[in-house]
């Protein structure tokens, strides 16, 4: 990864249950909850340093004098049932253009290149298309990994965990016997933003999260539609297009963070294969994928 290089995570983290004390209805305590999805970007500010295999760029290890990383996260809620991120393409797609967005991502100022990583659970047949989409809009360069079900949920689970944490004793704080201070998702967004937004530094350290944004995802947010569907991609666990070259959606067998893969390079040889054309965009009106081949340029 170079200087101007972007690494950008996102999971589901939590639930949060809004009580409303004053709807009981036979009996029954009604509730209604919000789902949190949260994203991160991790930047250097600083020298240049090459991120570690397994990402232990995460581990706020901040012995390194000459360079700092700076970590913002990206609260997306929805109290939509539909809008669940592990069964719609749609709401991670939402969210990291948003991300991207915020970025500046392939616009002047922005990085040219973003590396995304995510559990594996994520993986579906829309993701190519979208990549490719992003990827050609922005010309830019876009690389998306997968590791297994469970590693890196530190952030997320902890990020989550200030918002809920923070929400209850906000609550406690604040309510009165006819007031409930974060009653419904607007509540919840708004207080979080006056109040959490600018994380401070213990000890006269700079926080590690430096930022944080809170959306609402509204409504149902359909899923993209647009995409070639690609045979086989249960089994493909990175994915890449370099839209600064207009290529096509590129993918391998394994998930691999070395030197080689994070500058977009052609000659890792680790297990894995080679990069293989899928074949996989979004559906352009000059559409001319169909370059099967496993050759590299
Ligand atoms: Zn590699």
């Amino acid at each position: 990864m170079g200087p101007m290089d972007v690494l950008v995570g996102c999971d589901f983290s939590k639930q949060f249950e809004f009580y409303s004390p004053f709807v009981i209805t036979k009996g029954t305590y009604m509730s209604t909850k919000a789902n949190i999805f949260v994203a991160y970007t991790v930047q250097r500010t600083g020298a240049n340093q090459v991120l570690d295999d397994d990402i232990t760029i995460l581990d706020d290890d901040d012995s390194e004098e000459d360079t700092r990383v700076e970590i913002q996260t990206f609260f997306f809620i929805s109290t939509s049932n539909e809008n669940n991120p592990k069964k719609n393409p749609g709401i991670v797609h939402d969210a990291l253009q948003k991300v991207f967005d915020h970025l500046n991502f392939g616009r002047p100022g922005g990085p040219r290149s973003v590396f995304l990583v995510s559990d594996g659970e994520y993986r579906n047949r829309h993701h190519f298309a979208w990549l490719g989409k992003q990827a050609v809009e922005r010309k830019g360069d876009l690389w998306w990994s997968f590791y297994v079900a469970g590693h890196g949920k530190g952030l997320y689970d902890s990020e989550g965990g200030v918002l809920k944490t923070w929400a209850r004793a906000y609550v406690k704080q604040h309510s009165t016997p006819e007031f409930n201070p974060i009653n419904d998702i607007h509540d919840l967004i708004k207080h979080a933003r006056d109040n959490l937004a600018n994380p401070k530094g213990r000890a006269g350290k700079p926080p590690t999260v430096v930022k944080r944004h809170f959306f609402h995802q509204e409504g149902i947010i359909e899923q993209a539609k647009n995409g070639v569907q690609v045979a086989g991609s249960n089994m493909l666990y990175a994915y890449r297009a370099r839209g600064s070259r207009d290529s096509l959606v590129e993918a391998r067998e394994f998930s691999c963070f070395c030197d080689i893969c994070l500058t977009f390079g052609m000659n890792c040889t680790r297990p894995g294969g080679p990069w293989k054309k899928t074949g996989a965009g979004y559906i352009r009106d000059d559409s001319d994928d169909g370059d099967e081949t496993g050759d590299d340029e």
